[in-house]
Formats: C-alpha cells, structure tokens, sequence
C-alpha cells in the first residue's frame, strides 16, 4: 500500500516539475501539506515538513518485541519501519509570526529525502521567511532545528529574529548524554553535529528561559524536560480556546502505551512521566493537542480509557 502510494506521488511531482506556474513559487503538491485554524484570536497553521521512516523499534525499546509486533499489527502498520510525521506549526499572534520548530533540513548521510520540505512549503504557503519574528524550539534535535541550517535559509532570516529555547536546553547539547537513547547508528553523531552548527550559527539569536516564557499574547512556551532536559512545550489559549504544542513529549503510540520508551528520549522514564502528566492534563480540560510526530494534521483532543489514553482526531473543518 505504501509503496503504491509513494510511486503515485513521485509520478506526480516529476509531471508537475515539467508544467511551469509563473509567478508560483514552485509546483502544487496533491497531498495537503498545511492545515490552518484558530484558537481564539490567534491563526494556526500545521506544516509537514515531510515524514520520516523510522524502524519501529525506536517506538518501544523496553517493550517486549512480540507485544510491540502486536501493536504495530493492530494498529494496521509494517512491522519493521513506518513513517513518522514531522509537523511544524506558525502561529500568528500580537503581530508577531512564531515559527515553532523547524524540520529536518537536509542531511544526505541519514537517506531521509522526504523529510525537509518545511521551507518549500511555506513559500508555498505565501509565508516569507523574513517575516517570522520569533521563533520557537520544543528542543534542539535535528528534526526540529535542520530547516534552519539548510544552504542560504539565514541569509533570509531577519537579523533582529528572536530564537526562544530552554536554557537547559542549550546547556545540554554542550555535552550531550545518549546512554539511555536507543537510535539507528549515525543518529547521535548527526543530532550532536546538527545542534553544534545550529549554537554557532544562531548564538547571537538565542533567547534563553528557565521555566516558561510568554513569546506574544496568548503564547507561552515551558519547559518540561524528559524528552531533552529542555524540551518545552507551548500553549496558545486565547478568548476560551487552547492548544498544546507538545514537541516530542507524545508520539502515536503514547496514547496506548504511554510508558514505552521511545529511542530518542535522553531520559525515557521522566519522559513518560511528562507524557503521562500530559495527557492526563489535556483530557480534562479537552484542550487542543498537536505535536510534531503524530499524524498530519495532528490535530485533535485526548480521552482517557482506564490506565491508558484515546486519541480523538478533530474533524476536518473545510
Ligand atoms: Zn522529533
């Protein structure tokens, strides 16, 4: 199924490379790329910046295999590797444009071309870079800073951007700890590598909180730590309406499975504790939920069924 579906893409693209669209700034996508909403008074648009195919180990690596192999069955998905989305969010708000995270970029040794489309489709999207005011990092993985280090992208940047992160954050990746990681071989070199370029190119960029920051009205981002020491999440709520951000603190299966360790988690247990204290959060208040990993558009709400959770996909509003 998935293989049908990749080669009907490719056959698109390469016919609609050949049709010019003057004055577009480049070829329409068949597959919906951005999603947009309100919370309130702020504008929300979820990007995918592409997927990334993962072996599916990563989801669970203190999980026995047979009853991950069961999940993935269920769940309708191969056993051995899946496509995560990689979902980035603008936010306009106060007059600020907010750019949450920034996709994978591009990093030829991993073999991830269809993730680092983000700057393409906001073009796209008739959103200009040197527009975005503030941006804002969930953490400093590579599949949440790449977008900025790709050829030529900080030359469009504005000098005066405000780049907000966990100062734990930026502290951690000076000596960064993968011993309870579990990722395919080349990752730790490449994310240690992607955040040292990103510290270099941006230190005069980079705004740094403790705990919690409010970016513009109705935008706060907090550290929750787990994921990264720094890993953050943030909250827009205006007139009533919310919706968390939530980074990496949830992946597809953290709804069944909420204690499984997931491979990119520098300290899986508090990661599960912050997933958990999450999502508890979120099916009280019935807040809005999207984060980078979960289905595009990944918008949705959370229920709680007994000792594990439901995701419930919010309905497409056209
Ligand atoms: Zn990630």
């Amino acid at each position: 199924m998935n293989r049908i579906i990749r080669n009907t893409q490719q056959e698109t693209n390469m016919s609609l490379d050949d049709t010019s669209h003057p004055g577009r700034p480049g070829p329409d996508e068949l597959v919906p790329s951005r999603y947009a909403l309100k919370v309130g008074e702020i504008d929300v648009l979820v990007v995918s910046d592409g997927v990334l195919p993962l072996p599916t180990a990563m989801l669970a690596h203190n999980a026995d295999p047979a009853v991950r192999a069961a999940w993935l069955h269920d769940m309708f998905l191969p056993p051995d590797a899946f496509d995560w989305a990689l979902n980035v969010v603008v936010v306009r708000s106060g007059g600020k444009t907010i750019l949450i995270d920034a996709g994978l970029g591009a990093d030829p040794d991993l073999h991830l071309p269809r993730a680092g489309q983000l700057i393409k489709r906001l073009e796209a999207a008739g959103i200009d870079l040197a527009s975005v005011t503030d941006l804002v990092l969930t953490h400093m993985h590579m599949d949440h800073i790449g977008g900025l280090l790709v050829d030529g992208v900080k030359e469009r940047l504005r000098p005066d951007l405000r780049i907000h992160v966990a100062a734990a954050e930026v502290k951690f990746w000076e000596s960064p700890d993968f011993s309870h990681t579990s990722m395919p071989p080349g990752f730790p070199d490449a994310l240690r590598s992607a955040a040292k370029r990103f510290v270099n190119a941006y230190h005069n960029h980079l705004r740094q909180f403790d705990e919690e920051h409010e970016v513009a009205p109705g935008v706060v981002v907090r550290r929750t730590g787990g994921h990264t020491p720094g890993h953050s999440v943030v909250r827009l709520a205006s007139a009533g309406d919310a919706l968390t951000f939530a980074g990496d603190a949830v992946f597809a299966v953290g709804f069944d499975q909420p204690d499984w360790h997931n491979g990119f988690e520098h300290d899986p247990e508090e990661a599960a504790r912050v997933r958990v204290r999450l999502l508890r959060e979120l099916a009280e208040t019935g807040e809005m939920l999207v984060a980078t990993h979960l289905p595009f558009p990944s918008v949705g709400r959370v229920a709680v069924a007994g000792d594990t959770f439901r995701w419930v996909p919010a309905f497409w509003d056209y």
